[in-house]
C-alpha cells in the first residue's frame, strides 16, 4: 500500500505535471474551475471502495449506511441551494444527467427542440452522432442572424410548427442570458415538457446573480463541476411529480452503482455554494468577463476585425468573432496558449470554418476569479489578451506578464480563502 509515487512515478509526474500547468498558466476555458481542496478530499477518499445502487435508505448493497448520509446530504443542500422539489444528484456526468432526463420525459421517436450545436447548443441537445439525436427527431433553433441571440417569438414559431414533446433551454456557448418566463409559456402552448440544461450558469443561479431556470422548468440538470467548482459530473433537479421516473431513469436506467466518492465531493461543492464567500466569487465572475468584452470592443482591437458576439456578455464568458480577424480560431488559441493563457477555440454561429478550426474563442473567467483575481487583475488580462490578438505582439512581454499574475495568486497552496 505505498504511495502513489513508489506505486506509479510515471502517473505522479503526470499529477505533478498537471498542477504546476494548472499554476503557472491563467485557465480561461469557461467550462473549466478549481475544485476546492475539501472537494478533491472527498473524492480522492475511502468511499470509492463503495458500491451503493439504489437510493439513500433503498440500495441493493448492505453497509451503506455511511454514504446514504453523504448522498442526502448532497440531495438536502443541492434542493436547499436552487429551491428545488427534487434532487437526484447521482449522475456520473452532464451528459448523463441529460440521457436520463430525456429518458424520463418521452420516448425514443419523440421530439425534441433544443439550441442547435451550431449557435451554441450542447452535444446532447439532439446532435445527430450523440444518443440525443439518435433516439428523437430533432429540431433546433438557432440565434438570430443580426443580433446573434435568441429570439423567442421565433422559438415560438418554430415550436407551434413542430410541436415538440420537450423544449430545451441551455447551452454551451452563449454569452446571455435566456427569458425562461417565455420558454416556459411556448412549453405550455404546445404541451411540451421545458428541460433547461443549465451545466454552465448554475453557479451564477446559486449565487443569486442569473435568473433560475428551476421555478419554469420541469426539468433541469447541471454539471457539477463549471460554474459550480464541484466534482466533474452531473445532477438533476425536477418538479416532485418527476421525481420517480427521473430516479429510475438514472438508476437501472442509465446508470448502475452511483460513484459515492464523487456524490460526497458533490456535497461538500453544494455547501461552498451556499456561502457568502462563493457568492462575491460569482460577482468577480461576471465583473471579469464584464471587463474582458469591453476591452475586446474597444476601437483599436475593432480596427483588426476582432469583435465580441452580441457585443458584451451577461455570464461567466465571452464569445470573440474572428471573422475578419487575419487570425482562425485554431491559430489564436494556439497564440494564446503559447503566452500561458488556456482558452478553447469555438465554432461561431453561422461560422464559414470547419469545427477543426473555427472563427470563435470562448473565454470564461470562473477558474481565474476562484483563483482570487478581480477587477485590477482582469483589466490586466484584458489587455494581455487584446495585445495577443492584434498584429505582431510581443509574445515575450505577454508571457512575462501573464508569470506575474499566476505568481501573485498561488494555487492549491493553502492560503486561498475557498
Ligand atoms: N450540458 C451542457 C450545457 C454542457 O456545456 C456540458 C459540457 O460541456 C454538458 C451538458 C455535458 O457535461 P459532461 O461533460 O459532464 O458530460
Amino acid at each position: 500500500n505505498a504511495p502513489l509515487s513508489e506505486v506509479d512515478p510515471e502517473i505522479a509526474a503526470v499529477l505533478e505535471g498537471e498542477l504546476s500547468r494548472q499554476r503557472n498558466t491563467l485557465e480561461m476555458i469557461a467550462s473549466e474551475n478549481f475544485a476546492p481542496r475539501a472537494v478533491l478530499e472527498a473524492q480522492g477518499s475511502v468511499l470509492t471502495n463503495k458500491y451503493a445502487e439504489g437510493y439513500p435508505g433503498r440500495r441493493y448493497y448492505g453497509g451503506c449506511e455511511q454514504v446514504d448520509v453523504a448522498e442526502n446530504l448532497a440531495i438536502e443542500r443541492v434542493k436547499a441551494l436552487f429551491g428545488a422539489e427534487f434532487a437526484n444528484v447521482q449522475p456520473h456526468s452532464g451528459a448523463q444527467a441529460n440521457a436520463a432526463a430525456l429518458a424520463a420525459l418521452i420516448k425514443p421517436g419523440d421530439k425534441i427542440m433544443g439550441l442547435n450545436l451550431a449557435h451554441g447548443g450542447h452535444l446532447t441537445h439532439g446532435m445527430k452522432l450523440n444518443f440525443s439525436g439518435k433516439l428523437y427527431e430533432v429540431a433546433a433553433y438557432g440565434v438570430d442572424e443580426n443580433t446573434y441571440r435568441v429570439d423567442m417569438d421565433k422559438v415560438r414559431e418554430q415550436a407551434l410548427a413542430e410541436r415538440p414533446q420537450v423544449i430545451i433551454a441551455g447551452w454551451s456557448a452563449y454569452p446571455r442570458q435566456l427569458d425562461f418566463a417565455a420558454f416556459r409559456s411556448i412549453a405550455d402552448e404546445v404541451g411540451a415538457y421545458l428541460w433547461t440544461d443549465m451545466a454552465h450558469f448554475a453557479g451564477l443561479v446559486a449565487a443569486g446573480l442569473h435568473p433560475s431556470p428551476v421555478p419554469y422548468s420541469d426539468v433541469v440538470t447541471s454539471t457539477v463541476h463549471k460554474t459550480l467548482a464541484g466534482p466533474r459530473s452531473g445532477m438533476i433537479l425536477a418538479k416532485e411529480e418527476f421525481g420517480k421516473k427521473l430516479n429510475s431513469s438514472v438508476f437501472p436506467g442509465q446508470q448502475g452503482g452511483p460513484l459515492m466518492h464523487v456524490i460526497a465531493a458533490k456535497a461538500v461543492a453544494f455547501k461552498v455554494a451556499g456561502s457568502e464567500e462563493f457568492r462575491e466569487r460569482q460577482e468577480r465572475v461576471l465583473e471579469g468577463a464584464r471587463i474582458i468584452a469591453d476591452r475586446l470592443t474597444a476601437p483599436d482591437v475593432a480596427e483588426h476585425g476582432v469583435s465580441v458576439l452580441t457585443g458584451g456578455t451577461d455570464v461567466h464568458l465571452i464569445l470573440v468573432d474572428l471573422r475578419n480577424s487575419v487570425l482562425d480560431g485554431k491559430q489564436a488559441e494556439d497564440l494564446l496558449h503559447s503566452v500561458g493563457i488556456t482558452v478553447n477555440r469555438n465554432s461561431i454561429p453561422f461560422d464559414p470554418r470547419p469545427p477543426m478550426v473555427t472563427s470563435g474563442l470562448r473565454i470564461g473567467t470562473p477558474a481565474l476569479a476562484t483563483r482570487g483575481f478581480g477587477a485590477k487583475e482582469f483589466t490586466e488580462v484584458a489587455e494581455i489578451i487584446a495585445a495577443a490578438l492584434k498584429p505582431s505582439p510581443d509574445a515575450e512581454d505577454l508571457r512575462r506578464r501573464v508569470s506575474v499574475l499566476a505568481e501573485n495568486f498561488p494555487l492549491y497552496s493553502g492560503q486561498e480563502e475557498w
